[in-house]
């Protein structure tokens, strides 16, 4: 099953994405993981990144498609994987499906978590992510077990620098315009999908299996 999350930045895709890999066991291929492990790495690609990052913006497709398209030609990806954060562009989304469609493949489904611009600046101030391991909390609606600390691994958790106010509302313009004309482009091709993602996380998690089914 290959699976395309999309949705504003902080709509939940991340979280549904985590729940997605396991109960399929597929990988969860998130570029916004892959970007900041390469920036605590100190690599080439980590430094590029961040001058984009840092500043709400997109980091260009040049850097981000090759990525992609060798990290879904792992042995772990040949039964399918869900993209998290990928495609953001449609020049991202038509360099998958020629990759894909290259090895007689296409993308199964695109679900479109939908939740409104108003909502959205609460989701990210509250979000905690782990240093470690990437896990993300929300302060309110999904709590860690103990403040600050993360359940999974017991490594710290902080707000990342992205998720400021000032920035956030720069990514959510960025979405409107770069990334929201691929929900047309998937309609288009019969494969979108959407979910109210409003609702509590275990409720948009059941509107997805049942689109996926068991
Ligand atoms: P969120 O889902 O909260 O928007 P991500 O972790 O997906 O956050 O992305 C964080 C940042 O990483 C983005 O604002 C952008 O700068 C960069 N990024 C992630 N994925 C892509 C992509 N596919 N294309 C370009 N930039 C990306
Ligand atoms: P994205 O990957 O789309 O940027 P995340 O999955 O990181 O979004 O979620 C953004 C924030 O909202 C996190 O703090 C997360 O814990 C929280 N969150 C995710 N899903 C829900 C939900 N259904 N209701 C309330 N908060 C949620
Ligand atoms: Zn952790």
């Amino acid at each position: 099953m290959k699976i395309i999350m999309l949705g504003a930045p902080g709509a939940g895709k991340g979280t549904q994405a985590k729940q997605i890999a396991e109960k399929y066991t597929i990988p969860h291929i998130s570029t916004g993981d892959i970007f900041r492990a390469n920036i605590k790495n100190n690599t080439e690609l980590g430094k590029k990144a961040k001058e984009y990052m840092d500043q709400g913006l997109l980091v260009p497709d040049e850097l981000t498609c090759d990525l992609v398209m060798d990290r879904i030609k792992e042995d772990d990806a040949k039964n399918g994987f869900v993209l998290d954060g990928f495609p953001r562009t449609i020049p991202q989304a038509e360099a998958l499906d020629k990759a894909l469609s290259a090895i007689g493949e296409s993308m199964d489904y695109a679900i479109d978590v939908d939740v409104p611009d108003e909502n959205i600046v609460n989701r990210m101030s509250g979000r905690r992510a782990c240093v470690e391991c990437g896990a993300t909390y929300h302060i309110v609606a999904i709590p860690p077990k103990q403040e600050g600390i993360c359940d999974k691994c017991g490594s710290k958790l902080i707000l990342r620098d992205d998720d400021k106010p000032e920035t956030v509302q720069k990514r959510l313009d960025v979405y409107h315009e770069q990334t929201q004309p691929l929900i047309d482009y998937y309609k288009k091709q019969g494969i979108l999908k959407s979910v109210d993602g409003t609702q509590d996380m275990e409720k948009v998690f059941a509107d997805i299996t049942d689109i996926l089914g068991a």
